[in-house]
């Protein structure tokens, strides 16, 4: 049999059986891989904790024939400072969420490990979560290949001149005057929403602070549940919560038309 160590974190958990988890893991080494846990729902067992979805763990896989299993676990974070606060905590589990969704299983590209490890890291002290979040959800797109234009047209490339401009997840970004089809599905957005959205693309860290940053949380959103081939339960409530909190849930002008 073959036995591996990889530095890992937990995306999702499944029940398998009676006792034990099948674990969505991010790697350093392999990627996205699936791995089963055996045991780990059983009261006394001392591998519970690997399962839940943030904990970063040095773990030892063993290839069997039909399936991959955990033989060995050790903790290196569960990113305490996160888990205590609750806009901290539903920022990082949307975007656990998104990495489970847009990475696809089988690259060994180190990237997404070391991009979410780094996310994770600022939503422990960030004083905004929403702006780390949409700095991590940028550069994951920009990652995987799915980044919008956020900025220039998506046909001429002129960057935006109208302000609110217009947006198509389908057509993969902005719209000009002269070349969005009145058919379109498209969404009216600030300018400044995408013009921060393409800066944001730029930098190695979030910034302090993003103007209108609800509103973009909520194109972010649209635009990665286009591209998720699932539901986005935890995404769908870090957003809401946001325009609940400021309450901007009648504000800005992101309909969909
Ligand atoms: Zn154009």
């Amino acid at each position: 049999m073959n036995s591996t160590t990889l530095h890992a974190i937990t995306l999702r958990r499944f029940d398998s059986g009676e006792s034990d988890r099948r674990i969505v893991f991010l790697t350093q080494e392999a990627g996205v891989l699936v791995a089963f846990a055996r045991g780990v729902r059983k009261a006394n067992s001392k591998r519970g904790w690997l399962a839940e979805p943030l904990t970063v763990a040095r773990i030892q896989v063993e290839e069997g024939r039909t399936s991959k299993s955990v033989t060995q676990a050790e903790p290196i974070t569960s990113f305490p400072g996160i888990r205590s606060d609750f806009d901290r905590l539903g920022a990082a589990l949307s975007l656990v969420e998104l990495f489970a969704a847009l990475v696809p299983e089988g690259s060994a590209d180190a990237g997404p490990y070391d991009l979410l490890l780094r996310s994770l890291g600022e939503f422990e002290r960030h004083p905004r979560p929403v702006v780390a979040w949409l700095w991590g959800v940028d550069q994951l797109l920009l990652l995987e290949g799915l980044l919008p234009i956020w900025d220039a047209c998506v046909v001429c490339h002129r960057p935006i001149r109208e302000n609110p401009a217009w947006f198509s997840t389908s057509a993969g970004g902005n719209l000009c005057a002269d070349h969005f089809e009145s058919k379109t599905a498209r969404l009216e957005v600030r300018a400044e929403v995408l013009i921060g959205l393409a800066q944001l693309v730029q930098r190695e860290t979030p910034p302090g602070s993003m103007k209108f940053a609800e509103e973009a949380a909520r194109l972010v959103r649209t635009v990665v549940s286009d591209q998720a081939e699932r539901r986005l339960p935890a995404t769908e409530a870090f957003v809401r919560s946001l325009h609940l909190a400021s309450g901007s849930l009648d504000s800005g002008n992101l309909d969909a038309r």
